[in-house]
């Protein structure tokens, strides 16, 4: 592979041109296994960014994506149809809560919020008040376009860069309450607050429900998630919920909301729809919140990317679904949160390790300093595991089909790391 021309010419994900770390060249990828060009089998701890929910070319996604192919790769949706969509959203509307109604698909999960946050502004639109305005938390995360950048956190993100193009929305505190921690009622005060004083310029609350992902991978408590729609319903004002990352099974529940048996107005997923696949979200809604955006001036939704809808991707998305409806997820993810909670917390013994933390599929440590990406990076490798950190943390999100004895490799990798801080961690 020409790693030099990648090096000179091709971005990767918040990466410079100037000092591009090293990437390393993927030949292919089966089960919970990354190969390497170099020969290297590495056992994968991320599920490409919570995606790869069972595993690297299943037999099954690659069979639904050639029998697609032969039959179309893709079509425009305006004015046509075609069963992949409907058979994915027939499923999705069976998975998601049951006041669900209408599904809007999108092309990744950043546009599937801009998507939710444009309905929100059509609703209040159409009911002829203004409203502007959106409530979210702090170290929340909800993507990179504009819209979903002005609702990530201010702090931890690109507003000060984009300070005058983004439009200034509202932060509450952030859940500090952990999942299994005794629940106090001051935690939501900042929340309650905000949203007595302003609820009528507020169009909509946009959070993460109980895990808050990039923007810090917080684990919060379900009462949180509760008060939250008791509020919303109290002041009339509509309720988003980002279920990208968590959506699917991740938290041990289909989708996160259910820990707090909640049901949002609108709900965005993305991320784990394809099994990892290729891009595709979506946003669905209630039909209060659907046939009020289109009594409005506009008449109907005004949204309508080119590829809505791709064949392909809803072809294996739906396939996707129906191995999560049929096998054995729920089992896997209480498995993976047992092996994360019997071998995590030794971690804390580590000075340099601040927290551990669990849920479902997902583990996270949290460091007191930063890691030295690369350095950390090639000691992974070395230990043939794929763990990407970001600043603070350590986290994986393995693939459901993960046995024991991957877990256990993944925790050791990371316990050698943190045996030589010197190399591994900034200072
Ligand atoms: C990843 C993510 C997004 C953005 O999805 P993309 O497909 O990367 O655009 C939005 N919200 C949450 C909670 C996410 O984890």
């Amino acid at each position: 592979m020409n790693l030099d021309f990648d090096r000179q010419h091709i971005w990767h994900p918040y990466t410079s041109t100037l000092e591009p770390l090293p990437c390393y060249p993927v030949i292919g990828a089966s089960g919970v296994e990354i190969e390497l060009e170099s020969g290297e089998q590495l056992t994968d701890g991320m599920s490409s960014w919570w995606s790869a929910i069972h595993g690297y070319n299943h037999p099954r996604l690659n069979a639904a994506a050639h029998q697609q192919i032969e039959r179309m790769s893709h079509v425009m949706f305006g004015g046509l149809t075609h069963e992949p969509a409907i058979s994915l959203c027939e499923s999705l509307l069976s998975l998601t809560p049951c006041n669900l109604k209408h599904v809007f698909l999108a092309d990744s999960g950043s546009v599937s919020v801009e998507v939710a946050l444009k309905m929100a502004l059509q609703y209040w639109h159409a009911k002829g008040e203004n409203r502007s305005q959106f409530l979210t938390l702090k170290q929340g995360y909800h993507g990179d376009t504009f819209a979903a950048m002005s609702v990530t956190d201010p702090d931890n993100s690109m507003h000060k860069i984009y300070k005058g193009f983004l439009p200034k929305h509202l932060f509450a505190k952030s859940p500090s309450i952990g999942f299994n921690q005794d629940w106090n009622e001051q935690d939501s005060d900042d929340f309650r607050h905000q949203l007595a004083q302003y609820h009528s310029h507020i169009a909509a609350v946009i959070l993460e429900p109980i895990v808050q992902g990039a923007g810090g991978m917080r684990i919060y408590h379900p009462t949180y998630l509760k008060r939250v729609r008791e509020l919303c319903d109290q002041y009339g004002v509509l309720l988003i919920i980002d279920e990208i990352a968590t959506g699917f099974g991740r938290t041990g529940k289909m989708f996160a909301c259910e820990h707090a048996g909640i049901s949002p107005d609108i709900m965005c997923v993305g991320k784990a729809l394809t099994g990892g696949y290729m891009t595709l979200a979506a946003t669905l809604t209630t039909s209060e919140v659907a046939n009020t955006v289109c009594s409005g001036e506009a008449g109907c939704f005004m949204h309508g990317p080119t590829f809505m809808g791709n064949p392909l991707a809803c072809a294996v998305a739906s396939e996707s679904l129906a191995i999560l409806q049929n096998n054995q997820w729920q089992l896997q993810t209480k498995n993976i949160e047992t092996w994360f909670s019997e071998v995590l917390p030794s971690l804390e013994h580590f000075e340099t390790v601040k927290e551990t933390r669990w849920l479902g599929a997902i583990g996270v440590v949290e460091l007191h300093h930063k890691v030295n990406m690369q350095v950390i990076q090639q000691h992974f490798v070395e230990q043939g595991v794929w763990i990407r950190p970001f600043g603070k943390l350590i986290y994986m999100m393995p693939p459901f089909i993960s046995q024991k004895h991957h877990i256990t490799k993944l925790v050791n990798a990371i316990a050698s790391a943190l045996e030589k801080p010197q190399q591994t961690l900034e200072r």
